[in-house]
């Protein structure tokens, strides 16, 4: 177990589903070679298949303590982002040319089952379920590696992929039971999301909790009594987390959505919520509805005009409030200063030394094999 756990808890009661923080990590970590395919950070709706598709079903994880077996997502599955005819609409001399997708059946792109939700009209609902590694205490890729290329920080709790060591099996891809790591086909290594950790080194929030306009994502170390993670997740508990029956025991947290009451027959509200409650103890555990209680009375509390340490906090309205000791500007930090994560020496390193050096801006991966001299 590391000394300190960075961690992130996502109010679902905020998010917006623009994406925003999917393109935020997109832009910034998986522009390479190879990398087209990858979302670290992933926006689905729910009640849905997510992404990639049907990836609960998927096994990995732990039960009772033994490590389960789970099935390797395939690129499809993951869904591909679409070729757009950009050339034809922008440059082709055809003025009714129309955006369209290239080729007749341009296949699944990484959302799947986008605002479809479920129920049906007049008590139709759905939410956005915002997902990124949960940097596990006891993460099943990490134990899944023959070549020990996993590990999580000391200092941090962050776990991460060291390129130089991953050989490309892609055991770790079937232990994930999130199924939050992809594969590189180009560079033979597996990748996923690095909860930014040159960011974090330097007391710089993550891309997707920064960029966010919801005002969706909380970072912070959960032991930090004065942080917004500890008092979510430790003091309010109102904070959960996600499946955590795969015994992996997350470190991204989720504050579950109220709704508007079911209406009945006859068109009037009932006190059911539409959101059905079993659905959010399936993915959130038994607490929910003990959650959702607090979080109503909490709310009522603050309608009346008294104090609510928690509604002020999910409220966020002082922003950099959201992100503990993580508050620096990106600009702040020179990037020469950007130090890279390197696992300390091991056996069985056998992968010959890559010729590159280490990569200036902070991308991931140790060293880029000789992309950059
Ligand atoms: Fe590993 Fe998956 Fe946990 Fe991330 S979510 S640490 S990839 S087991
Ligand atoms: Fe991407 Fe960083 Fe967010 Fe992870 S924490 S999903 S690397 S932006
Ligand atoms: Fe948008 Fe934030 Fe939700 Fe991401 S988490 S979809 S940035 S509102």
């Amino acid at each position: 177990m590391s000394k300190r756990q960075v961690a992130m808890v996502m109010d679902l009661n905020k998010c917006l589903g623009c994406q925003t923080c999917t393109v935020a990590c997109k832009r910034l970590w998986t522009k390479r070679e190879g990398m087209s395919h990858m979302y670290w950070n992933t926006v689905n709706t729910q009640p849905g298949t997510g992404t990639p598709h049907n990836w609960e079903q998927m096994g990995g994880g732990f039960k009772d303590g033994m490590a389960q077996k789970g099935h390797r997502p395939s690129v499809e599955e993951f869904g591909k982002a679409w070729d757009f005819n950009h050339k034809e609409v922008a440059f082709g001399g055809k003025p009714d040319a129309v955006l369209a997708p290239k080729g007749d059946n341009p296949g699944r792109g990484p959302n799947w089952d986008e605002d479809i939700g479920g129920g049906d009209y007049p008590n139709s609902h759905y939410f956005y379920l915002p997902r990124i590694c949960n940097h596990c205490t006891h993460p099943a890729c990490q134990e899944a590696c023959p070549r020990k290329a996993i590990s999580k920080r000391e200092d941090n709790g962050i776990v991460l992929i060291d390129e130089d060591h991953c050989n490309g099996y892609r055991f770790c891809q079937e232990a994930c039971p999130y199924k939050k790591i992809y594969y590189n086909e180009l560079e033979e290594v597996s990748q996923k999301c690095i909860f930014c950790f040159p960011r974090i080194d330097e007391g710089v929030t993550t891309a997707c909790s920064r960029q966010c306009p919801g005002r969706v994502r909380f970072v912070g170390y959960l032991d930090d009594p004065e942080g917004p993670i500890h008092k979510l997740v430790h003091q309010h508990k109102v904070a959960l987390p996600l499946h955590a029956e795969y015994g992996t025991q997350p470190n991204v947290f989720y504050v579950p959505p109220l709704s508007p009451p079911r209406i009945d027959d006859e068109g009037n509200a009932t006190d059911e919520a539409r959101i059905p409650t079993e659905y959010l103890i399936s993915l959130f555990g038994p607490r929910v509805p003990e959650v959702l209680e607090k979080i109503k009375h909490e709310r009522e509390r603050s309608q009346r005009g008294e104090t609510s340490e928690l509604m002020d906090l999910l409220i966020s309205r002082k922003w950099l409030d959201m992100f503990g000791p993580f508050t620096k500007h990106p600009r702040e930090v020179a990037t020469s200063q950007i130090k890279f994560y390197k696992k300390p020496p091991g056996p069985g390193d056998a992968r010959p030394a890559p010729q590159g050096g280490q990569d200036p801006l902070g991308r991931p991966g140790v060293v880029l094999k000789g992309e950059r001299p």
